[in-house]
C-alpha cells in the first residue's frame, strides 16, 4: 500500500477506534484480540529484522573506522536531542507548575525495581544470544549484530556470502512487513477502541484527563514543542522538508500512537524511512538502536513527571537538583525499553536521585496509558529524524579521511 493511502487508512482507523471506544465503553474491549493479533504479528518480525538490518547496515559501512565515526555521531545525536527534550520538559514543568496544589492521594503503586547506570551498561550484553532473542531483549542482540557485522566486513570476500544471506533475510522480512501493513488499519482501530473501552469510555477518560489536566497539558505542550525542534533539526541537519518527511513516515507515527511501543512500530518505521529514501547504511542501524535507546518523548515526560511529583509533595527542587533531573531523566529514557509504559519503571532513577518518594508514581498512573502513546509517537519521530541526519552526514563524508 502506498504510504499516503496507508496514512489516511490509519488515521481513519484511529478515529473509528476513538468513536467505538467512546460509544461502546467497556464493551469495546471485545476488539482487543484484533489489536493483539496486529501487535503480535509486528513483534514476530522484530528479531529477524533487527539482526539482519543491523548486520547489513554495519557491514555496509565497510570500514570499522567509518562505523566508529558514524556510531559516535549517532550517539551524539541521540544525546543532544534527548537533552533538548528534557530541557523542554523542565521548562514546561517550571512554567505551568502542574503539581502545585495537586492532591497527593494517588493510586497505590507497587515499588518498582531499582534500575541504575550499571544495570543499563550490563543490559548491553547477554550470556546467551538465543535466549536474548527469545526474551526480546533487543540491546544485546544489537550489540552482537554490530560486532558480527563489523567482523564480516573485515573478512572481506569470505564474509560476503553471509552478508548476502543477511541481506536476503532483511528483504524477505520487509516483504512480510508489506503484507502486515494491509491489516494495520484494522489493528490500530482495535487497539485504540479496546484501550479507550478499558479506560471506561469517553466520559471516564475525560474525567481522568481533567483530574491531571495541568500535568497532561505540560507533557503534551512539551511534546508538541519538541516535535517542532525535531522538524527544525530535520530541515537544518537532515536537509529535508519536514512536511514531506512527516507525510511519508506518518503511518509509523500513527502506529506508534496506537501500539505505545517503539519496538513494535520498528518494522513500519524501517519500511517508511526507506520509502523516504534514507540511505540504508544509516537507517539500518540508527533505527533499531534508536527504538531501544533514543526516547525523546520519554525523557521529556520523565522530567515533567518528576517535577510534578515534587511540586505535589510541596518540595521545591533547587537548580542543582533540576540539573540532576536533566541527567537522570536522560538515563531513564535510555534505560526504558521500547514497550508500553516502560518509562514509568525507569522513573525510579529520577525520583531516587533527587530524594522524591517513589510512591509519587502513583499520582500519574491514571493517565499514563494515554501520555505513553503520545510520547511513543515522539520517540519514533526522533528515531526517524536521526536516520535522516546520519544519512546526510554519510553523504557528505563518503570516505573516511
Ligand atoms: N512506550 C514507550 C516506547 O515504547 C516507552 C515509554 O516511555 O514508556 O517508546
Amino acid at each position: 500500500m502506498r504510504h499516503d493511502r496507508l496514512l489516511i487508512a490509519l488515521v481513519a482507523g484511529i478515529a473509528a477506534g476513538v468513536l467505538a471506544g467512546a460509544w461502546l465503553g467497556k464493551d469495546a474491549v471485545m476488539f482487543a484480540w484484533l489489536g493483539k493479533l496486529f501487535l503480535t504479528m509486528l513483534k514476530m518480525l522484530i528479531v529477524p529484522l533487527v539482526v539482519a538490518s543491523v548486520i547489513t547496515g554495519v557491514a555496509g559501512l565497510g570500514d570499522p573506522r567509518r562505523f566508529g565515526r558514524t556510531g559516535l555521531f549517532t550517539l551524539g545525536y541521540y544525546l543532544t536531542t534527548t537533552f533538548i527534550a528534557v530541557s523542554i520538559g523542565l521548562l514546561m514543568a517550571n512554567l505551568i507548575a502542574p503539581g502545585e496544589g495537586a492532591a497527593i492521594a494517588g493510586e497505590a503503586h507497587p515499588k518498582p525495581p531499582h534500575v541504575g547506570l550499571t544495570d543499563i551498561i550490563l543490559s548491553l550484553v547477554h550470556p546467551n544470544i538465543v535466549a536474548a532473542a527469545a526474551e526480546m531483549k533487543l540491546l544485546p542482540l544489537i550489540t552482537f549484530s554490530i560486532a558480527f557485522g563489523l567482523a564480516l566486513a573485515l573478512l572481506g570476500a569470505r564474509g560476503e556470502p553471509a552478508i548476502a544471506f543477511m541481506e536476503a533475510v532483511h528483504e524477505a522480512t520487509m516483504k512480510i512487513v508489506h503484507w502486515i501493513m494491509w491489516f494495520a488499519p484494522v489493528g490500530v482501530f482495535a487497539l485504540v477502541a479496546a484501550r479507550l473501552g478499558k479506560a471506561g469510555g469517553a466520559g471516564a477518560f475525560w474525567a481522568q484527563l481533567a483530574a491531571l489536566g495541568k500535568y497532561a497539558l505540560a507533557v503534551l505542550l512539551g511534546l508538541a514543542l519538541h516535535a517542532v525542534m525535531l522538524s527544525l533539526i530535520l530541515r537544518i541537519f537532515g536537509g529535508r522538508n519536514p512536511r514531506e518527511y512527516l507525510r511519508t513516515i506518518g503511518a509509523a507515527l500513527a502506529t506508534a500512537f496506537s501500539t505505545a511501543s517503539s519496538s513494535a512500530t520498528l518494522p513500519l518505521t524501517m519500511e517508511l524511512v526507506e520509502e523516504a529514501g534514507v540511505d540504508a547504511r544509516a537507517r539500518r542501524f540508527v533505527l533499531p538502536l534508536g527504538a531501544t535507546v533514543n526516547m525523546d518523548g520519554t525523557a521529556l515526560y520523565e522530567a515533567v513527571a518528576a517535577l510534578f511529583i515534587a511540586q505535589a509533595y510541596g518540595m521545591d527542587l533547587s537548580f542543582t537538583q533540576q540539573v540532576l533531573v536533566l541527567l537522570t531523566a536522560t538515563l531513564a529514557a535510555i534505560g526504558a525499553a521500547g514497550i508500553p509504559e516502560a518509562g514509568l519503571v525507569t522513573m525510579v532513577i529520577v525520583l531516587s536521585a533527587v530524594g522524591l518518594p517513589t510512591e509519587g508514581i502513583g499520582l500519574i498512573l491514571a493517565i499514563d496509558w494515554f501520555l505513553d502513546r503520545c510520547r511513543t509517537t515522539i520517540n519514533v519521530y526522533g528515531d526517524a529524524v536521526g536516520a535522516a541526519v546520519v544519512a546526510r552526514r554519510l553523504a557528505r563524508h563518503p570516505t573516511p579521511s
